[in-house]
Order: C-alpha cells, then structure tokens, then sequence
C-alpha cells in the first residue's frame, strides 16, 4: 500500500485518505497512491460507495510544481481521475482548506462534492501562466456554468464553500471533511443516487450554446487588464472548447495548450516569480528559529499619504492601529481620506457594505507622539527630512514601550543615522512601503547596522500578515528600488537632450510592460519636489527646471510633461513640450538625433541591471531574485518577464555589458561602465541565477 494514501473501510464506506504534508501535493506518490487505493475500493465487494478526503490543514492544494520541467512521471493526473470518474461505485470529495488546481480538478472528476464551510476552491494556474491541464477547463464549465468558470480559471481567484454551493460546484457543507463525506457517501447508497459524471452533463452549458455573449463577454472583462499575457487567452480558448466540442475533444485540447504554455518564456517566468517570493521572506543571516515579537498594535505616524495607506492595511487585517498626527486638522483630513476610499470599494462590491465602518472602528486617531505607548510596532509616515525623522525618533525613544519594533518609511534617508537617535538602535529598521500603500504589495524591510534578527523576523512576518510581500535589504540611498529606479530616471532625462521626447519614452518601456513610462510617473508623482530639491542643493536639469518655471507641475497642475484634460489622468502628448524641449536644446547649443526604441530600452534597462549588480556585490540585497521580488511587487515590472535580473538573464549578460560599455562611451557617461560583477559573470559566461543564496558576491 502507498506510503501517502491510505484506504480503510468503514463497513460500506471506503476512506480514501491522503496524508502527504504540508500541503498534500499532487506528487508522483500521491497520484500513484490514489490510483491504487481507488482500484481497490472498487475492487472490495463490501465497499458500496468511496469518500476521497485528506488528512492535515487542507484538502489537495495543487500540483507539485517542484515537477514541472522535469519528465513526466507516471500516473498522469488525468489516468488517475479517468480511474475515479468511470468508477462503478460512488466516489465523494470531501474537502477542507483548499481544493486548488489540480486538487479541484481531482475533486471534479468526483461524482460527488462536500466541503467545510471555510474550504477555498479554486483553478489559480493562470497566476503561473498556466490553464488548467487535467480536465478543469471542461469539466467547471459543466459544474458551475460558463460565466462563473470564467472567473474561476480566466481570472484565477477561488471562491468559498457558501458560494460553491449556491454554484453547484459542492452538494453539502459539512463540519468535518471525513465524517461530512461519510454520512454523505451513506445518503448517496441508501437513496440509489446515480453516479454523476460532469463529463456527461452539458445542461449548464445550454444558455451560453445558444448564445455565446454570455461567455465572450464575462472573457472581455477578465482580459481587458492581462497587458501582455498569454494565460488569460489560452485559457479563456479553453473554457470556450467546453462550450463548442464535445468532452473528449475539449479534454485533449486542454492538454495541448497547456503542454504549449508549460514550455512558454512567460510560464517560466511568472513561476520563477512565484519562488523568488516565497525565497524572500527568508532573510540570510538570521538564526534559524529566531521568534517574532508579539505584535496587537501598531501605531503609525503622520496621516499623510503613506500614513493614511498604511493604516488602511493593517485595519485591511484586522490589526488595531493608533494614528498619530500633529494636529486635529491633520488628522480629521487622514482619517477622511481613508473612509472615503473605503467607501469607495464597497460601493464598488470590493468589500462588504459594513466594513469601512468595521474598519474605521480599528483605527484610533490621536494627536501627540506619547500616544506609541501602548505599541509593539511604530511606523513613522512623516515628512522625508532627517532633522523631522530624528526629533521623531528621539521622542519614540523617550514614550515608545521597551522591546516595542521602530521602522520609518523612508523612501532615502540613512536608517543607522536615524537608529542612532535611540538608545535602542537593536528595534529599529525600515518598512518602505510604496504608493498607494493600501494597494502596493512591496514592502522593503530595511536591516540597518544594529537591527536585532527578532526585529526584523517581526517586520517580515507582520508585512505577510497584512498580505504585503516582504524584502529584506541593506542602508543605502534609496534602498534596492529606488536607487535602481535612478538609473533609469538618469538616462530618461539624458535621452531628451539627445533628440528623444518623453512620450517616445515611454511608450517603450509601457510596450515592455511595466505600467507607466518614466515621464508619465514623474508627471503623477509631481515634478515641483525634485525642482524643489534640485534648487536646495544648487543643482540643474534645463529642461525639467523650464517646465516647472512654466508652471507645469505634473498633473497636479494639468501639466506636465503631457498635458491632461480636466478630471483625466491620460497623458496627452503636448506640443508645447516638444517646442519647450527644443527651444532649450538650442540655447544649449545641443543637437538633436533619432534615437531608435531599442537604444531607449536599452538604457531604460541595462543601467538598472547594472545598479542591480553593484547592490548584489554590496551585499544591500542578499539574491537576485529578492531585488526582482522588489520590482515585481513595487513598479508593476511585468510577472512574464520575471524581474530585471532574471530578465538580464535571458538577454544574456555578455550582451548587456559590452552595450553598457558602449552607452559609457558614446554618451560620454561613465557611470553606465559595467560594474564588476557584471563584468565578471559576462566574462565567465555566467547568469545572475548562478550566484549562490546569500553571498556577497564580490
Ligand atoms: P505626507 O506629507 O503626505 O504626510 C506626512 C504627514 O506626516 C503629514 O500629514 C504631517 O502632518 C505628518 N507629520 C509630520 N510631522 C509629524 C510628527 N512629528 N508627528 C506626527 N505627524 C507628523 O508625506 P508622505 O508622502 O506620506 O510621505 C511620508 C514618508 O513616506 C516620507 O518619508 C516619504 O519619503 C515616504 N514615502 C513616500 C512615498 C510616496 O510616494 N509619497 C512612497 C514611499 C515612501
């Protein structure tokens, strides 16, 4: 018998139950083991009907993606659940945790299905750019109708067990999985129900045969927002095979599209993705076992933008937050802003019609920074000077509780500096949230010189908590993002003194696919604080400084390096740019070029590739993948390209040093020499990937 599934009889009832922790994936054994134990429960005379349930936290969560490039190993998932469904006796599934890919898929080849009432079911592939490739694009279609399955597959999102079964998707919600199934597997023996095969039934797919807009259109708005990928379509094709061809046809063309998208770049790169997270919240150099410090409260300081974001996450978790502001005025502004916008996605169905109040009632609004005392995490939100950070710090230092996490949200400054303000530089570290913080995935834990490890064990676990996606990095100016993002500021700037204009910019880096050029960013952010600080510090950019002598602030103003029409946030190129831009490369004595697109990608890029090496050799981040967990989740870098590093990879890193030591020349520009690793691995033959966990790299 299997090692990870086991069948025992309950007189009538066959238990089929799988016990392969922590997540009981869909391994070789596993699928093995069903099989076996499947063939014999059918095989024993006493055994009228056959539960399929797991043992530990969850129900079968999915494949084993550790499989996925490797050979196949026999059984295939689908011989396996082909075993199930022509089964001449009931098979039931009875699920708990989550039923995900290719457990979902099991369970639907299942005649019948129960699950607890907080069960997740759900076909996610699409998230690794994948479909569903074991009959779930066929047979959800047949359990759930054409326009829910959509959802499910095109969109990637689970649903619970309430909405499953209103759906049809489960007959029952039950307490327990295995005694839930049972008495359900007796009712089926003792009323003679059929075997229901999804298979065979094509009754939910009638209405959308008859007219095929019921499935088109639910398509249309799954895939509006897929800029650039390929799941989404292959897997909406997939759904419609449901629709038009009959089961067997359906099933092998599933099988064809997703062998296709498994061999895909994109696939690849998004799974690369999916590890390098989970490679990210382990953070080389800490004691394994080191505890994170128990966290009730959190207090935030400064209801601004950030403040105010931040706030709204934690409350998002159920965390009791206390705001902390200068004055009333301040706070009545913060604490508005975000009961607006909460309001707002209710109204929108994003969340339930009495949550903002719920979420309101979390949050604690306060004036004076004694208030941290009751706080096992302050985050200051305040402004991004120093000498308010330290005066910030200090009195932190004076009310904040002993053992109480000290993180600023600095965007720059030096967080030793910052630390050295306390007599407690052990608690304190960065939390570089991004904006809008209630939206943005990043969080940039930053150690500084005396972060104890439990603090930052504390930071990284409180960050998933509130379902952020935690990177841990060195001090430096602008941490891991921001100082690559320099890079590419630097070079977009230069490109408009060499003949290129800001919407040929950034149409090329949006046609790559991150969501927004360089200039459109800038024009959003505001361009008035990098003048302001350019003027502070006696330095100059011609044509940056003309627009904002021109009053064009961004679209604070309705002008920018584009111009906006009232009430639009859409960039229009503005010709009155174009002329500003000229007219300054005159005075300059500058002549104009074309710059081709893929100089402009290029320099858009490989300069930040190359910031990239340096932070690796510095040791500011540990692995490559953790710096492209960083623009993943904080720029919106496009998940089938998987990161700027891993990206540099597939372009190979020979060929971006030797354009990088061509750029240097020809513009003159020795900061885009190769770095030394770069230049080392280029030299080697080798890739980013091939740097091993942790070190330094040098
Ligand atoms: P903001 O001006 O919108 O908000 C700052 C708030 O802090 C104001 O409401 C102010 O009244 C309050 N404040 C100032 N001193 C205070 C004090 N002593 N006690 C309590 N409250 C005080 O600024 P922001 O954009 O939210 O930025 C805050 C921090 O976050 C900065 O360090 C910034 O660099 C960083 N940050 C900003 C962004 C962004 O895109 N805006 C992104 C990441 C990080």
């Amino acid at each position: 018998m299997s090692e990870v599934v086991k069948l025992e009889s309950h007189d009538i009832v066959g238990i089929v139950t799988v016990d392969s922790p922590p997540v009981n994936a869909l391994s070789a054994a596993v699928r093995g083991g069903i099989l076996e134990c499947v063939k014999a429960a059918v095989a024993d005379p006493a055994i009228k009907a056959i539960v399929l349930t797991c043992a530990g936290r969850t129900f079968i969560a999915g494949a084993d993606i550790t499989e996925f490039g490797k050979p196949p190993k026999p059984p295939a998932l689908n011989d396996v659940l082909s075993e199930i469904e022509n089964s001449p006796k009931p098979v039931i599934a009875a699920i708990h945790g989550t039923a995900l890919g290719g457990g979902l898929e099991v369970a639907l080849a299942c005649h019948y299905r129960v699950a607890t009432k907080d069960a997740k079911l759900g076909l996610p592939e699409v998230k690794l750019g994948l479909l569903p490739g074991a009959g779930g694009t066929q047979r959800l279609p047949r359990a759930v109708g054409p326009e829910l399955a959509v959802k499910m597959i095109v969109g990637g999102d689970p649903i619970g067990a309430a909405e499953a079964h209103k759906a049809g998707l489960i007959e029952e919600i039950v307490e327990g999985p295995a005694s839930g199934g049972e008495a359900f597997a007796r009712k089926v023996v003792a009323e003679g129900r059929p075997l229901r095969k999804l298979r065979d039934d094509d009754s939910k797919l009638a209405a959308a045969k008859a007219d095929r807009s019921i499935f088109t259109s639910a398509v249309a708005a799954l895939t509006k927002k897929s800029r650039g990928l390929e799941a989404p379509l292959a897997a909406a094709d997939a759904v419609g095979y449901a629709i038009d061809l009959p089961f067997d046809e359906g099933l092998k063309k599933e099988r064809e599209d997703f062998l296709r998208l498994l061999t895909s770049d994109q696939s690849k790169a998004q799974r690369y993705a999916f590890f390098a997270e989970r490679e990210a919240s382990k953070i080389a150099g800490v004691p394994e076992g080191t505890k994170s410090r128990p966290v009730q409260r959190v207090a935030i300081i400064g209801a601004g933008t950030m403040g105010g974001g931040i706030a709204m996450s934690f409350a998002n978790a159920g965390v009791p937050v206390t705001l902390i502001e200068t004055g009333e005025e301040q706070l009545k502004r913060g604490l508005g802003i975000m009961q607006k916008n909460w309001e707002a996605t209710a109204a929108r169905g994003g969340i339930p019609a009495d949550a903002p109040a719920k979420r309101m009632a979390l949050i604690n609004g306060v004036v004076g920074l004694e208030n941290v005392r009751d706080a096992d995490l302050v985050i200051e939100a305040v402004f991004e000077t120093m000498a308010v950070k330290k005066e910030v710090f200090g009195k932190l230092d004076q009310f904040a509780k002993p053992g109480a996490v000290l993180a600023s949200n600095t965007s720059y400054l030096n967080i030793d500096e910052i630390a050295k303000q306390t007599s407690r530089p052990q608690d304190v570290l960065g939390m570089h949230f991004f904006s809008p913080a209630n939206v943005m995935k990043l969080c940039e834990i930053v150690r500084a010189e005396k972060t104890a490890p439990d603090a930052l064990v504390t930071a990284v676990s409180i960050a998933r908590k509130i379902a952020k996606v935690p990177a841990v990095v060195g001090v430096c100016d602008g941490f891991v993002g921001n100082r690559m993002l320099a890079q590419r500021g630097k070079q977009a700037e230069k490109l408009l003194f060499e003949g290129a204009l800001p919407q040929q910019v950034d149409a090329v880096v949006t046609k790559f696919g991150m969501p927004m050029g360089p200039f459109a960013m800038g024009d959003l952010a505001g361009l008035d604080i990098g003048w302001r600080s350019r003027k502070d510090r006696g330095i100059k950019s011609e044509i940056a400084d003309a627009l904002c002598e021109a009053g064009r602030f961004g679209q604070k103003t309705g002008k920018g390096y584009y111009k906006y029409e009232a009430g639009s946030r859409a960039p229009l190129p503005d010709p009155d740019v174009e002329k500003l831009i000229d007219e300054t490369l005159a005075r300059l004595g500058l002549k104009k070029r074309v710059v081709s697109d893929e100089e402009i990608l290029e320099r858009m890029m490989y300069p930040m590739i190359n910031e990239g090496a340096k932070i690796l050799a510095e040791g500011i981040a540990a692995r490559p993948s953790d710096i492209d967990v960083v623009w993943l989740y904080g720029y919106g870098w496009p998940i089938y390209r998987g990161g700027p590093m891993y990206w540099a990879d597939t372009v190979g890193l020979k060929h971006i040093a030797d354009r990088l030591a061509v750029y240097a020349k020809e513009t003159s520009d020795p900061s885009l020499e190769p770095a030394p690793l770069l230049k080392k691995l280029a030299d080697e033959g080798r890739t980013f990937a091939s740097l091993a966990a942790g070190s330094k790299a040098a």
